[in-house]
């Protein structure tokens, strides 16, 4: 099957509230123009120069998502185009983005990562710290970026018992807040996640194919 063809299948089987992300993080600009073509705009990327480059290459209205860890001193890079920031899991790369999109003129929407996952490399924040934050005086004073919602990666597993209670104490701390947007699941588990309560899905694999990188290495989500 054809780039275009898994993509549009994925997109005809989520349910219509569910908004689908195309990973493209490695692939070429080709594969992304096969994607645009079908009509497709949100793209994620995990690292800042790739998403950069690509950036600068493709069509202007393409929606590009930072999903992976973003470090504090790559936020200038892409403050005045970026999208949706799925990744910020610290006050400090907040203050941070809020203050390159002041510069920009723009309020840039942003998900709270929270680490759902039991490996200790994921990063995120617990769900004690999320809502201490999502209440404060702190948050409130940066104008310029908008929270609009949460996001998680399950555990690298194949153990559909242990993604689903992952999935849903996410879905559960999310319906204490007002935020619309959910961003869980994955290539390997969107179907759960949606069965749990995803608005937002981000599936690479299933529609680029696989990405030639050692599996440990694509979860470590550097970036
Ligand atoms: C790579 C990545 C994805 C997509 O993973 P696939 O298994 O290829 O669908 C989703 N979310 C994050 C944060 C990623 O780094």
């Amino acid at each position: 099957m054809s780039i275009s063809n898994r993509l549009t299948t994925i997109a005809s089987i989520i349910p219509l509230n569910v908004r689908l992300v195309a990973v493209s993080k490695t692939k070429p600009i080709e594969y992304i123009l096969e994607a645009y073509s079908t009509g497709h705009r949100a793209f994620g990327e995990n690292k800042v120069q790739e998403m950069v480059e690509k950036h600068a290459a493709l069509p202007k209205d393409i929606e590009w998502h930072l999903i992976g860890h973003l470090q504090k001193n790559k936020v200038k890079y892409i403050a005045s185009f970026v999208s949706l920031i799925h990744g910020v899991d610290s006050f400090s790369t907040l203050k941070e983005i809020n203050k390159q999109a002041i510069k920009h003129k723009r309020i840039i929407p942003c998900l709270l990562q929270i680490k759902i996952a039991q490996e200790t490399n994921k990063f995120g924040f617990s769900f004690e710290d999320a809502s201490e934050l999502i209440d404060s005086k702190r948050l409130k004073e940066l104008t310029n970026v908008d929270i609009v919602g949460l996001m998680g990666m399950a555990t690298f597993t194949e153990n559909q018992q242990q993604l689903q209670k992952e999935f849903s104490s996410l879905k559960s701390f999310f319906d204490t807040t007002k935020f619309d947007v959910l961003s869980m699941g994955m290539s390997g588990d969107y179907s759960l996640a949606i069965q749990e309560g995803s608005t937002m899905v981000r599936v690479g694999t299933a529609i680029f194919g696989s990405r030639n990188t050692p599996i440990k290495e694509t979860f470590l989500n550097k970036t």
